[in-house]
């Protein structure tokens, strides 16, 4: 290669690889596979090995990619050792080299550990005298941003160490945040109907909801922790197993799947064992880390600017196939989004026979180059459904056909849009459309919306059986049209019919949220309700007024103001004011913002940062009641400045805890 050639080459991989990290770390939003990433970054290891003078200073080579948030979203702490990355191979025999490496490096017998390789997001936990102090998470490897109100949700992560198994005073341990695949599943499950995007793959969406601001909703994402690097000022024991025993011991989670080799056949047959193997795990993994045992010997080794000597990660090769693409389905979810699914003439990959495959979006085609009759790659990684990577170009033939996008919607014949900013091409017909109507009712009944007794499967027969086409219907089922259902008795259709008629009661923003104005989640439901406190002023409001609510864009106000533009939308809602559900907010005029508070009475005293009037919104706000004397019946009091002394002595001798206002704003926040 020619001087200015390589130069020019540097650089291009240079960038997109920066930019890929961006992609992974900050976006969780990857284009590429681990594998292509990891070959465009040999290119580069390679390139700026023979031209050295061409190697930026932060290159990708030497640099680890940063997970770090804008500061106002996370607090940053810097690591008290630096967090590195792993060197790694997809290369078995290169495992060889990396023990004569060692060999050289020491005189010392040792003996290398090999564990699985989790796919999940880098996390450092700090432990003093027993309790966690602090979670950060990699960042840029010397700062990391302090992710503990999010790390304290996750219930495999002690807070506090077992009693008396003598640990350290101090110290940290490292490790993974995963998040399992049924977790994943049901997550994503959740974003199709709240027409978000789904995550790309477990360890996305394991960084994502680590990420997340509010903890509460971390809570729900079924995170997971395995726990595989202890660092003290003391060793705690001699080798690095004998250290995660002793973790182990303290409560700390720690993955059981681990094997102390002799030597490299024996690394070998548990690579082996568990490429196989672990496709029957209920989480994903993507290698084996193997490491030096012994603690003296790896200290002596030390670290690269990147990544340490003592330890290397064997990657498994995500399995590929090359097999012909027959035709094209086009799939209508129900968000009214079309997604085009490969055929392919079957081909084992992975151990499972694959037919079909995702082609995500019709720019994906486009930029593949995709033929009707090419031969393609297909690809199971991290996903659980597997993808066409790019075309097998050399086995093209002369009776390939361009993929054409339909125009019009498969299921209902209606003609697609494709906004500017979004992949995907959708189907309009909101109102109309067979799997949308399914949809809207199956975002209606969910937990976060009406939270209706019933599933998928009852939305399916009750909308094939005509019984519902319009949200109001629900409310219009009879008992004898229910017993038709399939295994319906009468103590189910009882169930049913309660749980609707408790619907009733659900609270404004959560009806707002539930009938399904594209682009308006629970939070903006919630802003919207407050703003314009009742369903009828939304529906006169004008596309200024509406704009006039922060956090309100011009695509929402567009879409409300369509939605209520439609005569038919009217009626539905009018008819579900007629079965008394509610329209708006309830009477103290104040939403509810949590049930942190609820069957609590609090009283106040004395004066705070904010308003007493403000203080006691906010009790309500959060499903508390204000009480306004002290009594045997009065959870908390929250005393401020100035409190009355006859309240605290008295509520001294009932017993009632007394807490300050900053005591009183934790406890709304956790
Ligand atoms: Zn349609």
């Amino acid at each position: 290669m020619k001087k200015n050639e390589a130069k020019s080459r540097i650089e291009h991989l240079s960038a997109e690889l920066k930019r890929h990290n961006h992609n992974y770390y900050v976006l969780n939003s990857p284009e590429i596979t681990d594998f292509q990433y990891d070959l465009l970054l040999l290119e580069l290891q390679e390139l700026e090995k023979m031209f050295p003078e061409f190697a930026q200073k932060d290159s990708p080579t030497v640099n680890v990619g940063s997970d770090l948030s804008a500061k106002e979203q996370f607090e940053q702490f810097p690591h008290k050792y630096p967090m590195l990355s792993l060197s790694n191979t997809y290369n078995i025999g290169e495992l060889e080299d990396f023990s004569n490496r060692i060999s050289k490096g020491t005189d010392r017998p040792f003996t290398l550990t090999c564990e699985l390789k989790f796919d999940g997001t880098a996390i450092c936990l700090t432990y003093k005298k027993g309790k966690l102090f602090r979670a950060l998470t990699r960042g840029d490897g010397t700062v990391g941003d302090d992710v503990t109100r999010n790390v304290l949700q996750i219930p495999s992560i002690p807070k506090q160490l077992v009693e008396g198994s003598n640990f350290p005073d101090e110290f940290e341990i490292r490790g993974e945040i995963y998040m399992p695949y049924n977790a994943f599943d049901k997550l994503n499950y959740q974003r199709e109907l709240d027409e978000e995007q789904p995550f790309a793959n477990p360890r996305n969406a394991a960084s994502g909801s680590l990420k997340l601001q509010d903890p509460k909703q971390v809570k729900d994402r079924g995170l997971e922790c395995t726990l595989y690097h202890l660092l003290c000022e003391e060793p705690v024991a001699p080798t690095h197993t004998q250290s995660l025993e002793k973790a182990k011991e303290w409560g700390l989670p720690v993955s059981e799947h681990f094997k102390e080799c002799n030597t490299v056949e024996e690394v070998e047959s548990f690579i082996t064992f568990w490429d196989t193997e672990r496709k029957k795990l209920p989480f994903a993994t993507d290698g084996i880390v193997v490491k030096v045992n012994q603690l003296a010997i790896q200290t002596s080794l030390g670290y690269t600017a990147k990544s340490p000597r003592w330890a290397t990660a064997y990657k498994f090769k995500p399995e590929e196939a090359s097999t012909k693409l027959l035709s094209i389905d086009y799939q209508v979810g129900r968000t009214g989004a079309v997604t085009p699914v490969a055929n392919l003439e079957p081909v084992q990959l992975s151990g499972t026979k694959v037919k079909r495959a995702s082609l995500h979006n019709a720019d994906q085609i486009k930029l593949m180059d995709i033929h009707i009759g090419d031969y393609v790659f297909v690809e199971k990684g991290g996903e659980i459904i597997p993808k066409i990577t790019r075309v097998d170009i050399n086995r093209r033939g002369f009776d390939i056909v361009p993929v054409e996008f339909p125009q019009n919607c498969p299921v209902c014949g209606t003609p697609l849009v494709k906004d500017e900013d979004e992949a995907k091409h959708f189907c309009p017909n909101r109102d109309e459309c067979p799997p949308q109507i399914k949809g809207k009712f199956i975002h209606f009944i969910g937990r976060k919306a009406m939270d209706i007794n019933a599933g998928e499967a009852t939305i399916e027969q009750l909308y094939g059986k005509g019984y519902i086409k319009q949200l109001s219907d629900l409310y219009k089922l009879t008992e004898v049209q229910l017993l038709t259902l399939d295994k319906w008795k009468d103590k189910s259709v009882a169930n049913f019919l309660k749980s609707l008629e408790e619907s009733k009661k659900v609270p404004f923003h959560r009806l707002l949220f539930a009938i399904g104005i594209r682009h308006i989640g629970e939070t903006t439901a919630k802003n919207i309700a407050q703003h314009f406190k009742t369903m009828d002023a939304i529906a006169a409001a004008t596309r200024e007024e509406i704009l006039a609510i922060e956090e309100v864009g011009e695509k929402l106000a567009d879409s409300i103001i369509g939605y209520f533009g439609k005569p038919e939308h009217l009626r539905v809602i009018g008819e579900l004011k007629e079965y008394g559900l509610q329209m708006e907010l309830d009477n103290t005029g104040k939403s509810i913002e949590s049930e942190i508070l609820k069957g609590m009475t609090i009283v106040i005293s004395g004066n705070f940062t904010i308003s007493r009037d403000d203080m006691k919104a906010l009790i309500e706000a959060h499903s508390g009641k204000v009480g306004s004397s002290i009594s045997g019946n009065t959870t908390y009091m929250v005393a401020g400045e100035k409190c009355g002394p006859s309240k605290l002595s008295k509520a001294e001798k009932l017993g009632v805890k007394v807490i300050g206002e900053e005591e009183f704003m934790n406890m709304l926040k956790n």
